[in-house]
């Protein structure tokens, strides 16, 4: 059986990670699979951490530019994201995984406020915890909300899933050169200007020191072997 190389783990899904080959919303069979790979992760052992993205119903950016209020816009993103945090929720627990969804706005008819130790409560008696809504703020992502909350939970790795196989020189999809990155700089990345995350959410993790490893997760069994500490994209780290 293979061995965990963490502890404990955050791994952030855009909202576009549970569209399949939709346009808009949640595919059922895409979030089941995601629910086996994360129920493997949790057999091993491993304490397991999700942020969700809201990508796949609403963006506050995209709302602002049809002409709507941009923070009106942002508090629809960051709800889109708690229904994306109840749809995984589901899929887990089907799985027989215990799961709790903890929002960063007070929604507490439908899922616990978050509140730091009590997540980590949590996770130490192995539940997965989804964290939604973001951070609670407007003019953030929940890229910057999963640096945030895997520095405060104390994640030994962030996992930033993504239909690219890691951080590559250009675009792959576009160019036949392009070459991957096995490892980087926080720096690197903010003064190439690397699409890995947001500026604030990596600032975060470079003053925080928290790993990042970015990976595919639409390859089966991509997000076991990164828990078993294999490079299965590119590490973005300290020197
Ligand atoms: N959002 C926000 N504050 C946060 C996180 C998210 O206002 O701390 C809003 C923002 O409008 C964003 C939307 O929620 O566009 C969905 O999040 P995001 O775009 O990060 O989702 P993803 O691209 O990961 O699917």
């Amino acid at each position: 059986m293979s061995k965990p190389a963490y502890k404990r783990i955050l791994l952030k899904l855009s909202g576009e990670a549970l569209m399949g080959d939709g346009e808009y919303g949640i595919a059922p069979a895409v979030i089941r699979r995601l629910a086996d790979e994360i129920r493997e992760v949790r057999g091993l052992g491993v304490e397991v951490a999700l942020v969700i993205g809201g990508g796949n119903i609403f963006r506050g950016a995209g709302l602002a530019a049809e002409g709507m209020d941009r923070v009106t816009g942002d508090h629809m993103g960051m709800l889109a994201t708690v229904i994306n945090a109840l749809a995984l929720q589901d899929a887990l627990e089907r799985k027989g995984v215990f799961t709790r969804v903890m929002s960063a706005i007070k929604i507490n008819q439908v899922c616990e406020d978050y509140i730091r130790r009590r997540a980590i409560r949590h996770l130490e008696k192995g539940r997965v915890v989804v964290f939604a809504a973001g951070t609670g703020n407007p003019f953030f992502t929940t890229d910057s909300a999963a640096s945030l909350r895997a520095i405060e939970v104390g994640a030994d790795l962030m996992l930033k899933a993504t239909k690219v196989d890691g951080v590559y020189t250009s675009d792959p999809m576009k160019d036949a050169d392009a070459r991957r990155y096995d490892k980087l700089t926080y720096d690197d990345v903010l003064d190439q200007r690397l699409n890995v995350m947001d500026a604030t959410a990596i600032v975060l993790c470079r003053d925080h020191n928290m790993r990042i490893m970015v990976f595919d997760m639409t390859q089966p069994g991509a997000l076991v072997q990164a828990c078993c500490g294999e490079n299965v994209g590119t590490i973005v780290e300290r020197d």
